[in-house]
């Protein structure tokens, strides 16, 4: 998606090899006209699929979410990363080990907002290792509800969680998919090697 693209060129700061910092546009500031172009891409890309639910991990995966729920017309649930008091119900749990945190949370998503005849499309910011979405996958599966794929702003491809996802046979699409950060600067994965 070359806005999207086009966005991370003006705005990102590479923090190391690894590790891309988007938090004028995603993660702490949000740009809401980037989201609203995201979620017209992923309701495009996923409009064959039937989704019926957008399921997604808190925080940065809510806006990109929503704006996919509008366009497709379902709700969007997200999963949390701490244990509400108003979160009460019979909860789907599964245990996510954070890449940027370095730590492990338990993250929940109540019972009662997914059922077997769902068909999730799962949405977050960013894949690496994989984790974040393997634990949205495994609570989906839990509930008996089916994952018609899994849609990612930006997928770090020198990092194993594309591979691992589609491994699964999982569907995954990236609006942008970074190739290196070596040496501060940003390379794109061309689209004809995705
Ligand atoms: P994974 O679970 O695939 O290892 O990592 C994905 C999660 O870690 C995303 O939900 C995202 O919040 C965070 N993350 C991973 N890599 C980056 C990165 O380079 N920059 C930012 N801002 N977040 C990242």
């Amino acid at each position: 998606m070359e806005f999207l693209k086009r966005k991370i060129e003006q705005d990102g700061l590479v923090l190391s090899k690894d590790v891309l910092k988007v938090d004028s546009i995603i993660n702490h500031q949000i740009d809401p006209i980037l989201m609203s172009e995201i979620g017209k891409e992923f309701a495009n890309r996923f409009k064959e699929t039937k989704v019926t639910k957008i399921v997604t991990i808190e925080s940065s995966g809510i806006a990109p979410g929503l704006m996919t729920a509008l366009k497709l017309g379902v709700p969007v649930i997200f999963a949390r990363k701490r244990k509400s008091l108003t979160l009460v119900d019979d909860l789907l749990t599964s245990t996510v080990h954070s890449f940027t945190k370095n730590e492990t949370n338990e993250i929940s998503v109540s019972n009662k907002f997914l059922s077997s005849d769902d068909r999730v499309l799962i949405i977050d910011d960013f894949l690496a290792n994989g984790q974040a979405a393997l634990g949205l996958v495994d609570i989906v599966k839990q509930a008996g509800a089916e994952v018609v794929g899994i849609g990612i702003l930006i997928e770090k491809c020198f990092q194993q969680g594309g591979s691992l996802l589609r491994k699964e046979g999982l569907r995954v699409e990236s609006l942008a998919r970074i190739q290196s950060l070596e040496e501060g600067t940003i390379t794109y994965l061309e689209e004809s090697e995705a």
